[in-house]
């Protein structure tokens, strides 16, 4: 019997906007330099989660403290970054203003109960697929129910109206949903919700905002005889045939790894 594929629910947008460039990533191992802006997110994520987990555990970790861990990440990255336009300081003066803007603004309005769950392996019954990951956030809501919160930073991550955009995200907030189900063994009863932190070099351009996503569970499951979403992603795994998309926004040198040899671009 074949062994079932393991996938990191994290890539799982990757594989639906071009398979070729998943398939490249994730099971050729090609790699190309981080960018500043993922950089740049992931000292956002470790700032923050740090911060989180010290108000569930009664640390007393102010912002502050916490915002050595940006610094420090932004400094003395653990892989090769492509800064591009940017540079080291510039994104560091952009991250530390998110990460305090996320614990003004946003942490102190949800009572999480759990940072960075981590789920070893969630397999999907019938379709020879595990995945993996971890869930940024875990929150309780006014009626004690469950939810998760997914962090995302970027230029557009939130808009003028302090609204953000959830169209996009339902997919992969209904597989973390089942990952932190599977991390906590309790469900996920509350909305689904996107934390959003919008990076700007200007103050005026920098946001903090969330939006929510209720019954995203649904897209996991097919209907009308279309496959859902996991059984896709399992059929292609399955076939071996990555397609590419050269209409992706990411179909770029910057991007893809597999730009220079790619087939599909000609
Ligand atoms: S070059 Fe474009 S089409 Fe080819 S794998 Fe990369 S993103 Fe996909």
């Amino acid at each position: 019997m074949k062994e079932p594929v393991r996938v990191r629910a994290s890539s799982l947008p990757e594989l639906f906007d071009c398979p070729a460039r998943w398939e490249a990533r994730n099971i050729k191992g090609m790699r190309l330099p981080s960018s500043g802006a993922a950089q740049l997110g992931r000292a956002v994520h470790v700032g923050t989660a740090l911060y989180d987990l010290g108000r569930i555990r009664g640390a007393g970790l102010s912002a502050e403290d916490c915002a050595t861990e940006v610094v420090r990440l932004i400094r003395h990255p653990l892989e090769d970054v492509d800064w591009g336009d940017s540079s080291p300081a510039e994104a560091e003066s952009m991250a530390l203003a998110l990460h305090r803007k996320y614990c003004a603004e946003i942490a102190p309005g949800f009572d999480f109960v759990d940072v960075e769950a981590e789920c070893r392996g969630l397999e999907i019954a019938g379709l020879g697929l595990v995945l993996t990951g971890t869930t940024d956030r875990i929150y309780r809501d006014e009626r004690g129910n469950l939810g998760i919160a997914d962090i995302k930073t970027g230029k557009n991550a939130v808009g003028a109206d302090g609204t953000v955009r959830t169209a996009g995200h339902a997919a992969q907030v209904a597989v973390y949903e089942l990952l932190a189900e599977e991390a906590t063994g309790q469900p996920m009863d509350a909305p689904a919700v996107i934390i959003g932190l919008q990076v700007a070099k200007k103050e005026a351009g920098r946001r903090a905002g969330t939006g929510s996503i209720t019954g995203a569970r649904e897209l996991l499951a097919g209907s009308d005889g279309a496959p859902g979403l996991l059984e896709a992603a399992a059929e292609m795994l399955r076939s071996g045939i990555f397609f590419g998309n050269p209409r992706s926004t990411l179909c770029h040198k910057k991007y893809c790894p597999a730009y220079e040899s790619c087939r599909f671009r000609r």
